[in-house]
């Protein structure tokens, strides 16, 4: 739903003024399903806003829900048949999450990442980018989940920078009081590396989270698992990264996924501490290791006690990095893992 098309059609309807807020509320802050559920609005008038005007811009295809009931995947399909997917979190009892994809697919092709493997097929509309988040809330309402949704990380499908105006819209949307009220701090945008529009966020959305996924600070390694590092290679990364701190002072997180035997030693890590360093205060940049979570992939998932030795590293060096927990594997929900079977989604 967008706010501004929902005014334009109740115009074209010559409904009063005041219908619109009340379309508003129930649409973003009831998290309303169904013209049948807005009470405060006439019969005839539902019945109209039904025909012209979908609550959702996507239907649900299919619903999996982890084992441990805190990871749900979703598949959605769009107006033009194509189909995506976005991920439901509960990172903590009362914190819910959503992953939201910003592309069908993705052109970065990194090769350890399943929505790389099949190339792009196009750019989500921000409708169809904050529907995701619409979606989780009306099905937390209808499944009677307890607490709210207002944690959006743009990690899911496709890379957020290169759909740049698109997710642009979205997050004002999403940051928009009247609409999805979501603070910016509890927004974070993960790219894979894309130097001018890091240096364009800082700009424009100086208050939402930025995360980097570097995976690696060797440069012939980085770029043949992130093959964008060709455009913009660890220097160029570097500097755009340095930009971003000394105008917004806010933390970056640096993700690093750990494949076995490739990026996970300890010549790996000195590599990372001194790239770090010369980008900019060690307080600011926070590295994010993750294990790596099984894709149709030649990569391997580093060990444990390789992943451990590799986080002492960096906090031996006064870096701060975490190992980051992984929901919803058992679904294929987690980083990484998003695909859509069978080409279904191109
Ligand atoms: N395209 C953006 C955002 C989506 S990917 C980006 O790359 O940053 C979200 C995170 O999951 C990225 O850090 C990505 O590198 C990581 N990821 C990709 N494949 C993975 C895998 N198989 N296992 C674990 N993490 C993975
Ligand atoms: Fe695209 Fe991110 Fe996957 Fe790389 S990791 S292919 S940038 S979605």
């Amino acid at each position: 739903m967008e706010l501004a098309r929902a005014a334009a059609v109740l115009e074209e309807l010559r409904a009063p003024a005041f219908r619109l807020e009340q379309l508003r509320r129930a649409v973003f802050d009831e998290a309303v399903a169904s013209y049948q559920g807005i009470a405060v609005l006439p019969a005839q008038l539902r019945r109209d806003l039904e025909a012209r005007l979908p609550l959702l811009s996507l239907s649900v295809r299919k619903v999996a829900i982890s084992a441990d009931r805190r990871a749900r995947k979703a598949l959605l399909g769009l107006a033009d048949g194509k189909v995506i997917e976005t991920v439901l979190l509960r990172p903590s009892p009362t914190r819910w999450t959503t992953c939201v994809s910003t592309q069908v697919g993705c052109a970065i092709g990194c090769t350890f990442c399943a929505t790389g493997l099949m190339g792009l097929s196009r750019s989500l509309t921000p409708e169809e980018i904050t529907d995701q988040v619409l979606f989780w809330r009306q099905y937390m309402r209808s499944e009677g989940l307890e607490g709210r949704l207002d944690n959006v990380v743009y990690m899911g499908m496709g890379e957020p920078f290169a759909a740049y105006e698109s997710m642009a819209e979205s997050l004002r949307r999403l940051l928009d009081q009247k609409q999805f009220g979501i603070g910016a701090r509890h927004i974070s945008v993960s790219t894979s590396g894309l130097a001018p529009q890091i240096e364009r966020f800082a700009r424009d959305f100086p208050q939402v989270n930025l995360a980097l996924s570097l995976h690696s600070a060797d440069e012939k390694l980085r770029s043949d698992l992130v093959p964008v590092n060709r455009a913009f290679p660890l220097a160029r990364l570097s500097q755009a990264v340095g930009k971003y701190l000394s105008l917004t002072r806010r933390k970056v997180f640096l993700e690093y996924v750990l494949l076995g035997g490739e990026n996970d030693g300890a010549d790996s890590a000195r590599q990372l501490v001194a790239w770090i360093k010369a980008t900019g205060p060690r307080e600011l940049l926070h590295v994010n290791l993750i294990l790596f979570n099984e894709t149709a992939t030649r990569h391997r998932a580093s060990t444990e006690p390789l992943a451990r030795r590799f986080q002492a590293l960096l906090l031996g060096e006064g870096i701060k990095a975490t190992l980051r927990q992984n929901l919803g594997r058992d679904i294929e929900g987690a980083c990484g893992q998003l695909v859509v079977a069978g080409g279904e989604g191109r």
